[in-house]
């Protein structure tokens, strides 16, 4: 995803990934390549793909990706809403198994990437920012391939 900015990029380039013309996202769902730079595939899951964020300052930090190009959750057919809850359900419990969080939070944004995707925040008693989302990317902590191999490995076990 382009780095996070305080201004709105050029109406054009918004339209244009509304549109989903050369969409991050679209791209990460149909590559067949694991890992890039935002992080580690874990699974297809039924209407979407669970990758797992590369920065993981907040450790189990995952991402749902949405199989389909829509701008917003309403826009899929009821019956993909729904396959796409499920999805997001049975990772959220996975995470949850993994990681033991104290609290899951599960973010539905898309204002630098226009594509229906998910942050699953796991909220761990004691980080800092007590009572208000937490930034998963305010820090960057990396960790070793083998690392994020055992992440990918646990969470696929627990879906
Ligand atoms: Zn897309």
């Amino acid at each position: 995803m382009p780095e996070k900015t305080m201004e709105w990029m050029a109406r054009e380039r918004w339209e244009a990934l509304v549109r989903g013309e050369d969409c991050p996202l679209c791209a990460a769902c149909q590559s067949t390549e694991p890992v890039n730079r935002y992080g580690y595939t874990i699974a297809d899951l039924r209407i979407s793909r669970l990758r797992l964020a590369r920065n993981q300052y907040v450790g189990g930090y995952c991402v749902l990706i949405c199989t389909k190009h829509v701008r917003e959750s309403y826009h899929l057919a009821v019956e993909e809403q729904m396959l796409f809850f499920q999805d997001l359900m049975q990772a959220a419990q996975a995470v949850d198994q993994v990681f033991r969080p104290d609290k899951m939070n599960l973010k539905i944004l898309g204002n630098i990437v226009p594509h229906l995707h998910v942050h699953l925040i796991p909220r761990y008693y004691g980080d800092p920012a007590p009572g208000r989302p937490i930034d998963p990317n305010a820090q960057l902590k990396t960790l070793l391939a083998r690392e994020y191999e055992e992440r990918v490995q646990l969470i696929r076990e627990a879906l």
